[in-house]
């Protein structure tokens, strides 16, 4: 049991990126004029709502070693979207459920050691009923994401896993950073490809591919309803940073540019992520909570907003490749 907590620890999006660093902190880049015009550009973009993830991804890679947050409890954020965040942080993510008019969509499985001590108390405070769910996504193959899958594919009769067929090779791969051990992995079950809507029920998924993080990173455009109104929420499945390698940098960057394409023509005005450690996930959360009958939902911040989200993330990408 320990021997697979560890090894699943080193294979989530935190060992990848403690691994980032350990060159930077030998030899520390310093910044040209390039990388400080697109720091620049990426603080006038971000202005005061997204000026947390300007400094988190641009300024300050000690940021990255956020403590996880305490668990907020599990939230009901929209009509039809749950949340059960846990102790999320940059090694652990929030795992969402959708409502459909057919069972229940759960979008990332978290960690093997969170599904009895998170996500399926969460699930019964929400009232959701784990056999209930449908089907799963995963939005990458890192083990923070798909090491708590196996657990439904064993108990829940008829689920559907669904990931990117490069990241159900991905996992596979000895030395991926260590890989966990097989007993953790999700047996390979449905392939998620670009093009082709995720539906169950009354609800679609649009997957858009965003390699880099991992081969198969895969981002998420959903409707939701707020209060019978429809929205559309922006899910970026890609971690927050490639990988340092610059090759891979260059490719995280035209990744977040073709979701941008794709959310402004979906018109997303909700941002979501796997790791809500950037993007004032814990101030909307208790806002949300205090709000009064009438009062806007602090998750739905605007279309424009939304690229503006995604324009940071490239400008702070780009300021790192421009530093020498
Ligand atoms: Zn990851």
């Amino acid at each position: 049991m320990k021997r697979a907590t560890v090894l699943v620890m080193a294979f989530g999006c935190l060992a990848q990126m403690a691994s980032a660093q350990t060159p930077q902190a030998q030899a520390p880049k310093v910044d040209t004029p390039e990388s400080l015009a697109h720091i620049k550009k990426a603080k006038d973009a971000g202005g005061a709502m997204w000026a947390k993830e300007e400094n988190f991804l641009c300024e300050d890679p000690t940021a990255r070693n956020t403590p996880k947050a305490p668990d907020p409890g599990p939230v009901k954020l929209f009509d039809n979207l749950y949340a059960i965040p846990g102790t999320y942080g940059p090694g652990n993510a929030v795992v969402y459920l959708i409502q459909t008019s057919q069972g229940l969509m759960m979008i990332d499985s978290g960690r093997a050691e969170d599904v009895d001590t998170i996500v399926l108390p969460g699930m019964k405070t929400l009232g959701l009923d784990p056999m209930n769910i449908k089907l799963i996504i995963l939005p990458h193959g890192h083990g923070d994401h798909i090491a708590g899958s196996p657990w439904f594919q064993e108990h829940v009769p008829g689920v559907r896993v669904y990931m990117t067929a490069a990241d159900w090779d991905f996992i596979l791969k000895p030395g991926r950073g260590g890989g966990p051990a097989p007993a953790t992995l999700p047996k390979h079950d449905r392939d998620i490809v670009e093009g082709q809507p995720i539906v169950l029920g009354d609800e679609s998924i649009t997957p858009v591919n965003i390699p880099a993080h991992t081969p198969g990173s895969i981002a998420l455009i959903f409707p939701v309803k707020d209060g019978g109104r429809n929205h559309v929420v922006g899910y970026f499945g890609g971690g927050f940073f490639a990988s340092g390698n610059a090759e891979l940098d260059r490719q995280f960057v035209q990744s977040i540019k073709h979701f941008k394409e794709a959310t402004g023509k979906m018109h997303a005005d909700i941002e979501l992520m796997p790791h809500p450690v950037m993007d004032n996930f814990g101030q909307r959360l208790a806002a949300f909570r205090a709000r009064k009958p009438g009062d806007p939902n602090p998750f739905i911040v605007g279309e424009v907003n939304f690229g503006k989200f995604l324009d940071v993330m490239a400008e702070c990408t780009e300021a790192s490749l421009a530093r020498k």
